[in-house]
């Protein structure tokens, strides 16, 4: 094996795998550094989103999802089901076999493109030089024109509730439970805290959330939030607001949480608490200080829009740098990077990332919320239509939520979109390609829409911008 490529990706997540692949693609000898060892030691590429975040929380929340629906709703389809089990085992195992196929999935891609995998941790040394440490073995150094680091981030541990692996945990911990926890405590009611949240409430546990900030998923449109607010209470989900968490302490098999809110002082008892309130760029051990690697007051590597570091040859991609920590971001921009080293023109464009919380209904949006524009003084018209009026969501039982479009009263462009809703996930692609291409809401009014769909939706609340909604009442 030589040790001398034309890039170097350190971090094998969707950012760096992807990265890895682009560059080999385009021509370049490449090599993928990457630490991350399976359940059985076994070495991982696929970084968080595959071995231990998007994937496996995504298999956990179909499968919840299809036991609640079994339970509290096939009936009302007219399907009797006298008894239904819940198989933890089970589910836990085509969880993880789902992970294993897609992480060796990778291993084949890499193969098929002749990208040279490394496990190990690798750290950036001067002169584009990684020094790559096995986890049994003496490190070597590895050299390149390029550098690509995509070391990914870790799970914010806060010093009143020190994770412990089993009764104080974090998200990768709470895909892992054998038992769905009798009462289960989060702190943090953001993406993680919502979608592990669902997944044990639907098993069985008593979920409560204790979110720091006054208003619910204030990263979210407010209209869209309150309405995801409405439903998760329907569902039991117990979030507690404003709440101020002071200690998590474990006594015995459980956990003591003590919390104040504007009622005053509280105190609960619970089985596990998951802790997700946010993460933090993994910069520890990544980078040697003669590397000439500037970060940023926040932790982050320093990077221009096209990420490039402080350092010549040596780029960042991911939630190492500025931007939403998700991983079709980080995809773009290990492409980007990738066509950059070979030459190209490349850009991502940060003003159409969708978002999407895979709850039930799932939250989507891309864009600008109506509080921001009304922040910056844009001025914007807006239309919305509720999915109550959908025929597809009525067929499926699924017809809470709604769509929202935001438009420039002058130049009818696509400010932002916002669904809760069925399969909101998918539905926002239509508006994200939409404002990729620069489409004018009008654009979308004169789209024919196939009927009956969940997308339709979409279209309603465009028409209903100019108040022009067939299936609701414009006002
Ligand atoms: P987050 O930023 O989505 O939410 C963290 C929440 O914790 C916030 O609402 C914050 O107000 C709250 N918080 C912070 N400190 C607190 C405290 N001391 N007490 C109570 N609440 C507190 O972070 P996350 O849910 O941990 O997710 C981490 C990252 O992973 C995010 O960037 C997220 O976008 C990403 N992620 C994305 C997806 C997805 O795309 N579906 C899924 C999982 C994670």
């Amino acid at each position: 094996m030589s040790d001398k490529y034309d890039v170097i990706v350190v971090g094998g997540g969707p950012a760096g795998y992807v990265g890895a692949i682009r560059a080999a693609q385009l021509g370049m000898s490449v090599a993928c550094v990457d630490d991350w060892r399976d359940g059985k030691g076994k070495p991982a590429l696929g970084g968080t989103c595959l071995n231990a975040g998007c994937i496996p929380s995504k298999v956990l929340l179909e499968s919840s999802e299809l036991y609640h629906r079994t339970r509290e709703e096939f009936a009302g389809h007219g399907i009797m089901i006298p008894e239904v089990k819940l198989d933890l085992d089970a589910m836990q195992d085509r969880k993880n076999r789902i992970v294993r196929q897609l992480t060796t999935g990778i291993n084949a891609l890499f193969r098929a493109n002749g990208v040279t995998a490394y496990n190990g941790r690798g750290k950036l040394l001067a002169g584009r030089q990684v020094e790559v440490t096995p986890q049994d073995g003496d490190p070597h150094l590895l050299h390149a024109e390029h550098v690509i680091l995509a070391a990914g981030s870790l799970p914010v541990e806060l010093p009143i509730a020190p994770f412990d692996g089993e009764y104080i945990v974090d998200s990768e911990g709470a895909l892992e439970f054998d038992r769905p926890p009798q009462r289960l405590g989060v702190i943090g009611g953001g993406v993680i805290g919502l979608e592990l949240g669902s997944v044990w409430n639907r098993l069985g546990s008593e979920v409560t959330i204790l979110e720091a900030m006054d208003r619910f998923l204030f990263m979210a449109d407010s209209q869209v939030a309150r309405e995801a607010q409405r439903q998760f209470k329907r569902q039991g989900l117990d979030t507690r607001l404003g709440a101020k968490v002071e200690s998590a302490r474990r006594v015995d098999d459980h956990v003591e949480v003590r919390f104040s809110d504007r009622e005053g002082d509280h105190h609960i008892t619970v089985d596990k608490l998951v802790v997700a309130v946010g993460r933090r760029p993994a910069t520890e051990g990544l980078i040697d200080e003669s590397a000439g690697i500037v970060l940023t007051g926040r932790g982050h590597v320093q990077v221009d829009e096209n990420c490039r570091t402080s350092a010549d040859g040596v780029w960042a991609i991911g939630d190492l740098v500025r931007g939403p920590m998700l991983a079709h971001k980080g995809s773009e921009e290990g492409m980007m990077v990738a066509e950059m080293i070979a030459g190209r023109s490349a850009e991502v464009n940060y003003g159409a990332i969708p978002s999407v919380i895979y709850t039930s209904p799932e939250i989507a949006w891309v864009g600008q919320t109506e509080e921001e524009l009304q922040q910056s003084g844009q001025a914007y018209k807006v239309g919305a239509f509720n999915m109550a009026a959908n025929g597809r969501a009525k067929a499926m039982a699924q017809a809470a939520g709604l769509a929202k479009f935001l438009s420039d009263p002058d130049t009818d462009a696509i400010l932002g979109v916002h669904i809760v809703g069925p399969m909101a996930g998918e539905l926002i692609q239509e508006a994200v390609l939409a404002m990729e291409f620069e489409a004018s809401t009008e654009d979308l009014q004169r789209t024919v829409h196939g009927h009956p769909t969940l997308c339709e939706a979409l279209h309603e609340a465009a028409l209903s911008v100019d108040k022009r909604a067939i299936h609701a009442i414009n006002r």
